[in-house]
């Protein structure tokens, strides 16, 4: 078996990113052939069981041919505000393409665009993170791009490869392939340089390897080596696996598991002990929890913090802040998100999670600190939280 098999065999969730060079011919219209095939490639992994989110990229190499602002991908730049407009415009073909050519193998498809404040802002990340899940749970492909048409050079990624690193690291995928027109990273540029090394794989990001982003630079979108390596630098602090893979031929997902070259980043953690060092490596709580005997023991075997066993909130929180969660003795337990504010919190600890809804008026979720955004504090009393959690990222 291949590397990118076995990869692919251990995966249970898969982002994938196409450039818009792949999406998108030069004269503006989308390669139809091409994502035919890719949608084959995707339904033959979903029936594997893999969850899938596409991160597609092509929204304004189609909307300026459509504006006749110069067709596809390869032409001259656009300002800022006639890519808004184009974007706009090609965003809804794309996502039409997307449904029509994912259809027909019976997958149902969502649009979610995203700017870079729905990854930056924990309460936005909560939420959409919580959308994306739905969507996964309920067997559809979500089709993410950045919200070009609203973000300003302020708040944008500009590249999604950033983006699709972000998404990977927001729904805990384990593998993220971001498909291009070459594959993978080399020494340099193999354009002008016959020495050239292809990298097939890499387990550090060392300087050495950050100083081949002046590579090759893809022709496709607005990313190039250089932001395919910050999006690697995430995904790798994040626990999930990243490939660069040369998209340019007919089933680039298949011809990838059959041996197709590409460069493999290879983190050296799990993404669920990434996602919790995040939450250990958190500076400071915005309140404190204080909770009953029965709930310090649930909370040790792993269990999410429910409301009923709370016998007490402090301080001032909004949903998705990070919060303390203490013994009636006040030991430190553990850190987590907030699954409610604090004045929401207030009116629902000391009941049963089925009393939520009457209580508030409307259905959160069933645990204030869901278990997957909860760390457990391992350390003797008497210690700071933060000098003696891992701090990786
Ligand atoms: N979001 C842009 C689009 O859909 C593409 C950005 C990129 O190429 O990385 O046109």
């Amino acid at each position: 078996m291949t590397q990118s098999a076995s990869i692919l065999q251990t995966t249970n969730r898969l982002v994938v990113k196409i450039g818009s060079a792949l999406l998108v011919a030069d004269d503006g219209t989308l390669r139809s052939a091409w994502l035919a095939a890719l949608a084959a490639d995707i339904a033959r992994l979903r029936a594997r069981g893999l969850d899938i989110v596409i991160i597609s990229s092509g929204a304004i190499a189609v909307g300026r041919r459509a504006l006749g602002l110069a067709a596809g991908p390869r032409n001259r730049a656009l300002r800022l505000e006639e890519a808004q407009a184009a974007a706009a415009t090609g965003q809804i073909r794309l996502a039409h393409a997307w449904q029509e050519t994912l259809a027909q193998h019976d997958i149902p498809v969502a649009q979610i665009l995203l700017t870079l404040d729905d990854t930056e802002n924990r309460r936005r990340f909560l939420n959409a993170r919580s959308t994306m899940n739905t969507l996964l749970g309920m067997g559809v492909v979500p089709v993410v791009n950045e919200n070009d048409s609203v973000a300003t050079d302020e708040i944008r990624y500009g590249d999604n490869d950033q983006l699709a690193a972000r998404v990977a690291q927001m729904i805990g995928a384990d593998t993220c392939i971001l498909l291009t027109d070459i594959d993978g990273l080399y020494s340099a540029d193999p354009n002008i340089n016959d020495n050239a090394e292809h990298i097939g794989e890499v387990t550090l990001m060392t300087p050495d390897i950050l100083a081949m982003a002046g590579g090759p630079r893809s022709a496709d979108g607005s990313g190039g080596m250089e932001t395919k390596l910050t999006a690697a630098s995430i995904t790798m602090g994040a626990g999930c696996r990243m490939g660069i893979a040369d998209g340019s031929e007919l089933s680039p997902l298949t011809l990838l598991e059959d041996g197709a070259r590409c460069t493999w980043f290879l983190p050296q953690s799990e993404p669920r002990t990434a996602r919790k060092q995040w939450i250990a490596a958190s500076a400071k709580d915005a309140g404190t929890l204080t909770v009953d005997a029965g709930a310090a023991t649930a909370l040790g075997k792993g269990k999410s913090l429910l409301p009923a066993g709370i016998l007490k909130v402090e301080g001032q929180f909004s949903r998705g802040d990070m919060v303390a969660v203490i013994g009636q003795d006040q030991t430190a337990l553990a850190r987590g998100l907030a699954a409610y504010g604090d004045q929401d919190a207030r009116q629902i600890i000391g009941h049963k999670s089925d009393e939520i809804e009457a209580l508030l008026g409307y259905r959160g979720r069933e645990e204030m600190i869901h278990r997957d955004d909860l760390v457990l504090r391992d350390v003797a009393p008497g210690e700071s939280f933060e000098e003696n959690e891992p701090n990786n990222e």
